[in-house]
């Protein structure tokens, strides 16, 4: 079918000039399919995958059937969680940007009841609301459901998931017989069918087959992994391709936690959702997932879906994902909105097959990759590096500085020699060959400067009390990137803006190799061993 204009479909201005607002340029399969019959009054069954528009497919029309004289309850929206009833009202209201005589207000559990009630009591159009909240509601009479005219399920698969088959019934039974019941979901079970055949009257089936369930515009790899490799893996092309928000998808809740757990020892700012959260833990989450407080939300696939976040740039199968489906779900969540996407899929041996099995149904290449070495790493941070210096070569004055350099060459420094050791200053922050490390360490003990007693040696970090670090991130991070227990570390001393900690000499190559790769309170530390005169600090 084709995608039609929203402009083809005879809704009111108000709604197409907010359509416009949202920048929606033409239908989605679903849109150009669930609309006109359900503006007609029919019943529609829509199903669709993830990120495919269904808000707006109910949403557009049910608010053109809103008798906007009349305040009493006219819609209902059922949604499985919290964080979806917000998020469709969020959408309602884009919509109704124009409509100034439409009330919505979601009712979802955890917040309190009584000021739903006042709400409600100021008269309300459209409810869009869990149904546990909703039927607590009708018990206490405090929703009208006898001028109500349509119903809708959305997410109705993730609802029977979560269990609320006998709410949802309760509820329909009590919606008067003249109404619209619409259903909308990403996969439809025999049960949802049950619920369809039970409370729809004939209805209108639209689904948007498989083929198109492929999303377009995204690159797809993968990489062919052991499985002790994957958290590496994972960080690296992190460090790599430094996304803003990347979305990671593990299995199971287990998983997420353990992965959740590794990537914050390791100074990213990672995040877990799952189904064992509770909900003001989940709320806690999306928000600071929201304002960008999360560079990667570690996900299980029933805890991400359905959740609307836009900008994800990359998105991680940790996991090859149990399902073909899954994946297409999981991928969908990055190069929305025509924007471009990568999906990074971790293997491990005969996962392949899974693969293969996948790209056949997706009718897609999923093409493999190298996993990038600690050298690739250096040499894409080494060229961001020089790139900046381009830019600041062309656009910027360096008068002020240029006496500086000048001045050193007076110290019979040529311009170069000051050029090559700013770079090695700035590149060694994040380089991760041991071999300078080793040089240090093998320099003999007697340059080293002996700590506490003379098997400790002094490790310099370049950070301190002014970015907040405390003792305990200090042996936290060191325990947890080096497995150094913290009782065997010495004195540790912090400045404004560096530290010194007393590493017993066995320990100090993994202590020097694992900080060169290593972030406390999400700054990459630059760590050094102490010598006794060379340096200012020491
Ligand atoms: P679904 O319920 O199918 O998972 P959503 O309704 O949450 O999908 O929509 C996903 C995203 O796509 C939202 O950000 C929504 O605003 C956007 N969207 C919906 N319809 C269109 C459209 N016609 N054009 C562009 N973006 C759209
Ligand atoms: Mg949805």
């Amino acid at each position: 079918m084709e995608h039609l204009r929203f402009e083809d479909m005879n809704l009111s201005p108000e709604i197409c000039r907010a359509i416009l607002d949202m920048g929606f340029e033409e239908t989605t399969p679903i849109q150009a399919e669930a609309i006109p019959p359900i503006l007609e009054g029919r019943d529609v069954i829509g199903q669709s995958q993830t990120g495919t528009g269904k808000t707006a497919a109910f949403g557009i029309p049910c608010l053109e059937n809103i008798d906007e004289t009349d305040r009493s309850l006219q819609a209902v929206i059922l949604c499985p969680t919290r964080e979806l009833a917000i998020q469709v009202s969020e959408e309602f209201r884009k919509l109704l940007k124009y409509k100034d005589n439409i009330r919505v207000l979601p009712i979802y559990g955890g917040q309190p009841i009584d000021r739903q009630i006042v709400a409600l009591k100021k008269g309300v159009q459209i409810i869009i609301g869990t149904p546990g909240r909703v039927m607590d509601h009708m018990r206490r009479h405090t929703l009208k459901m006898d001028h109500v005219r349509m119903m809708v399920l959305d997410e109705a698969d993730e609802m029977l998931d979560m269990g609320f088959r006998e709410d949802i019934e309760t509820i329909l039974v009590k919606v008067p017989a003249e109404h619209q019941t619409l259903l909308f979901s990403a996969t439809l079970s025999p049960e949802i069918l049950d619920i369809t055949k039970r409370f729809q009257n004939d209805p209108v089936f639209v689904k948007i087959v498989r083929k198109e369930l492929t999303v377009p515009n995204i690159e797809q790899y993968y990489f062919d992994v052991k499985e002790k490799n994957k958290l590496d893996a994972l960080t690296r092309m992190i460090d790599i391709y430094d996304p803003k928000l990347a979305l990671v998808f593990c299995n199971t809740k287990k998983r997420v936690d353990d992965l959740v757990e590794a990537l914050q020892g390791r100074g990213y700012f990672a995040e877990g959702l799952h189904g064992d959260l509770k909900q003001p833990q989940r709320d806690k989450v999306m928000q600071k997932f929201r304002n960008g407080t999360i560079e990667l939300l570690v996900a299980t696939d029933v805890a991400a879906r359905g959740i609307d976040v836009d900008d994800v740039d990359i998105v991680f199968n940790y996991d090859v994902p149990q399902d073909e489906e899954y994946y297409v779900h999981r991928i969908g969540r990055t190069g929305r909105a025509g924007r471009s996407g990568k999906a990074f899929t971790f293997c491990v041996g005969k996962e392949i097959y899974k693969l293969r099995d996948i790209m056949r149904y997706t009718k897609t290449k999923i093409i493999q990759q190298k996993l990038p070495t600690l050298t690739d790493v250096e040499t894409m941070k080494t060229n961001l590096f020089l790139d900046q210096i381009r830019e600041i070569l062309k656009e910027e004055r360096l008068g002020s500085y240029m006496d500086t350099v000048e001045s050193m060459m007076g110290e019979e420094y040529t311009a170069m020699d000051v050029a090559a050791a700013l770079l090695k200053y700035n590149i060694s922050a994040f380089k991760v060959d041991d071999s300078d490390i080793l040089d240090d360490i093998n320099l003999g003990g007697t340059e080293l400067y002996g700590g506490d007693s003379e098997k400790m040696v002094r490790v310099f970090l370049n950070v301190g009390k002014k970015q907040k670090v405390r003792a305990k991130d200090i042996v936290g991070a060191i325990a947890n990137e080096a497995g150094v227990p913290g009782k065997a570390l010495g004195a540790i001393n912090l400045y404004d803006d560096y530290t010194f900690v007393d590493v017993p000499h066995e320990y100090l190559r993994d202590v020097m190799v694992a900080m060169k790769n290593c972030r406390i309170k999400n700054k990459k530390v630059h760590a050094e061993i102490a010598k006794k005169e060379k340096n200012k600090h020491r």
